[in-house]
């Protein structure tokens, strides 16, 4: 079932998106049945099952989070994460930047934007998204690598509401692009990646629909 589902998922969303495979809850068993279809791209949402699934499961998975991250915690992962798709704040990113540096490494991160309707979602609203690429540069945090935005729709049926907010995340990703290095729009879950392809998302990040 899940080699094809995530078969069925490559085709639709047909190298428009790259496709993050969210594998948070699942088993080592069922995460390696995707990795064996080739693909080498996860994401979990919390760093001490991050952890033990890096340690359970071959080398080449390319990780990224996508939860809250505590500043406490960033050292654990900084020796081998891909991408910290879920920056909150600047105190996060100085200290992604430091822990970074120490292990001579550049990390590639994304900022979170808070665009859902809920208040329950992490996230910057575009001002102090605009504060952090501006400190970042001031502070020369040269151990982190920004490279876009990302945003959590609201969870809702109502599709006008969730592509209004996926359109408003891409209107201001694109106000950006020309002065920064952006080239990661992650946007799109199970519910809602289809919408997010169609408002321009480049990056989905999918769990339920690979592993039901
Ligand atoms: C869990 C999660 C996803 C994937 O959700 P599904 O509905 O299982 O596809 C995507 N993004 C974030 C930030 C998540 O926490």
């Amino acid at each position: 079932m899940i080699a094809e589902n995530i078969s069925v998922l490559k085709s639709e969303i047909d190298n428009k998106a790259k496709l993050v495979i969210v594998s948070k809850y699942r088993s080592i068993e069922e995460i390696l049945l995707a990795y064996n279809t080739g693909h080498r791209v996860f994401a979990e949402n919390r760093v001490q099952a991050l952890l033990e699934r890096k340690e359970a499961l071959p080398g080449d998975i390319e990780w990224h989070l996508i939860g809250h991250l505590q500043s406490n915690k960033v050292k654990y992962i900084a020796p081998f994460i891909s991408c910290v798709q879920s920056i909150d704040s600047l105190k996060l990113l100085r200290i992604l930047n430091k822990e970074a540096k120490e292990n001579g490494r550049v990390i590639d991160c994304l900022l979170q934007l808070h665009i859902a309707k809920e208040e329950t979602k992490f996230g910057m609203n575009e001002k102090e998204c605009l504060d952090v690429l501006q400190k970042s540069k001031l502070e020369n945090l040269n151990h982190v690598n920004i490279i876009g935005l990302m945003g959590m729709a609201s969870f809702t049926n109502n599709t006008k509401q969730v592509k209004d907010e996926f359109t408003a995340l891409k209107k201001f990703y694109d106000s950006l692009k020309g002065a920064e290095n952006f080239k990661v729009l992650s946007m799109g879950m199970s519910s809602d990646y289809k919408i997010a392809i169609e408002c321009g998302s480049n990056l989905v990040r999918i769990g339920s629909k690979v592993f039901e």
